[in-house]
């Protein structure tokens, strides 16, 4: 189920969630291009807002701002 994308060090499968190159130990601070960085920012998005769904929190502060966030980014009405 996991995408994968090319080690842009050593030319190994790394999972996109993974936070390095499981062969050479490079992680998005030093080996990974930009547009890759962007979609690690996009799953932990999407992992904060599947987790809002699944378990409904208490009113907070920090989560309605970080949910509101989501629907201006996503352009949700
Ligand atoms: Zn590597």
């Amino acid at each position: 189920m996991s995408k994968y994308f090319t080690c842009r060090n050593c030319g190994a499968d790394v999972p996109i969630e993974a936070c390095g190159c499981p062969e050479c130990g490079s992680d998005r601070e030093t080996g990974w291009s930009e547009a890759e960085r962007v979609i690690a920012l996009s799953e932990k998005d999407a992992q904060i807002v599947f987790s809002l769904l699944e378990n409904p929190p208490e009113p907070n502060a920090q989560l309605k701002a970080a949910f509101e966030k989501h629907k201006a980014f996503s352009g949700d009405k």
